[in-house]
């Protein structure tokens, strides 16, 4: 694990950043919801996910998770969604909570 993570994103100042942001959260649809995945480069359908505020890499994980999924809440996908789950947002990093609904 990184001893200190940046709170400005060093690739052109992205708010969240796939490199920098320190949390991801995958979202894992209902059954049948399969048209609601997005696309990877390959093709295939693949869990959408999101990534945390940079600015908030050092808050408190239950608060950088808290506010994820406020701003969920107002997502199309919201409604579709079965589980989410938060992972450290680096090679093999940890899943950190779930979400049912
Ligand atoms: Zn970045």
């Amino acid at each position: 694990m990184r001893q200190e993570y940046p709170i400005k994103c060093t690739h052109g100042d992205h708010k969240i950043c796939k490199h920098c942001s320190r949390y991801k959260m995958v979202i894992l649809l209902k059954n049948g919801c399969d048209d609601m995945k997005d696309t990877d480069p390959s093709g295939k359908k693949v869990n959408p996910v999101r990534y945390s505020y940079v600015s908030k890499n050092r808050k408190p994980v239950e608060t950088v998770i808290a506010g994820m999924l406020h701003r969920f809440q107002n997502n199309v996908l919201m409604k579709f969604t079965n589980v989410i789950h938060f992972y450290e947002n680096e090679p093999g990093g940890q899943l950190v909570a779930e979400k049912r609904f």
